[in-house]
């Protein structure tokens, strides 16, 4: 049996990995994990979260905030996510910051004894350079056709969503968000002929009004993937947000999960 943890949008959260990866070892027998992307920004444990990942030697794909410490841009991110990254860019020392810049875009990955592969990529696939956002089915389709396994992973948005695929159009799996929500689990079945495109959600900053950590397991035998909410100590990711200055704000979002 192989069962992949597959963790998105950490964001410096120290406490909400550890709670994820305890959870993904212990409670969901996971054997392998791959991360894709967002390690840093917003939080407190920027060096932490990087190091902790690189002991993981997993398959990792780099996120928006992860390029942002390496190659700043004028582009558009909000001045309390700016003046985090000014932060964080002085904590990572250039080894780090190193690690970080060679990180692709996207990769397909295929678990340990297993013939199935899954494709990994933080935005999406038609481009993964730009950081486009997949919020709604049509948004997807352009995904979709770029996508050439039956799985694909992304991030990104901090909302954990389930699209689906039949070769023309895509949809979005209503049933899939509605279990999560009400039960923090979900698991997706694929139906035959269907490719599918799965957010993870965020560990480290949800943002769909669940304070939880996220994240989605693919089981290769099975040949199905879970996504569940993880409670994690959100007092003490606070606590340090505090302690090293940051904007308030990010202490007070993680309480509300949004
Ligand atoms: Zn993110």
């Amino acid at each position: 049996m192989s069962r992949t943890a597959i963790i998105s949008d950490i964001h410096s959260n120290y406490h909400a990995l550890c709670a994820v990866v305890g959870d993904a070892l212990d409670c969901e027998q996971c054997t392998e994990f791959v991360c894709i992307g967002d390690i840093v920004g917003y939080n407190a444990y920027p060096c932490e979260c990087l190091d902790y990942i690189r002991q993981l030697a997993c398959p990792v794909v780099k996120g928006n905030h992860d390029e942002e410490v390496v190659a700043p841009s004028a582009a558009k991110m909000n001045p309390v996510a700016r003046e985090a990254m000014k932060w964080t860019i002085a904590q990572l020392g250039d080894v780090r910051r190193e690690w970080l810049s060679g990180l692709q875009y996207q990769r397909i990955v295929r678990p340990r004894g297993s013939e199935r592969s899954f494709t990994i990529v933080h935005s999406t696939l038609d481009q993964p350079k730009i950081w486009s956002y997949i919020v709604n089915a049509n948004d997807a389709a352009g995904s979709f056709t770029r996508q050439i396994t039956q799985f694909c992973f992304n991030g990104h948005t901090h909302v954990p969503k389930v699209y689906m695929w039949n070769g023309r159009s895509a949809a979005e799996d209503y049933d899939a968000q509605h279990n999560l929500i009400m039960h923090g689990y979900t698991e997706v079945l694929p139906v035959e002929g269907y490719k599918y495109c799965i957010n993870v959600g965020s560990v480290g900053q949800p943002r769909d009004n669940d304070p939880r950590a996220c994240y989605a397991i693919y089981d290769s035998e099975a040949n199905m993937v879970i996504i569940k909410r993880v409670v994690y100590d959100v007092a003490s990711a606070q606590d340090a947000i505090r302690s090293v200055g940051l904007p308030e704000y990010l202490a007070e979002r993680l309480g509300r999960g949004c």
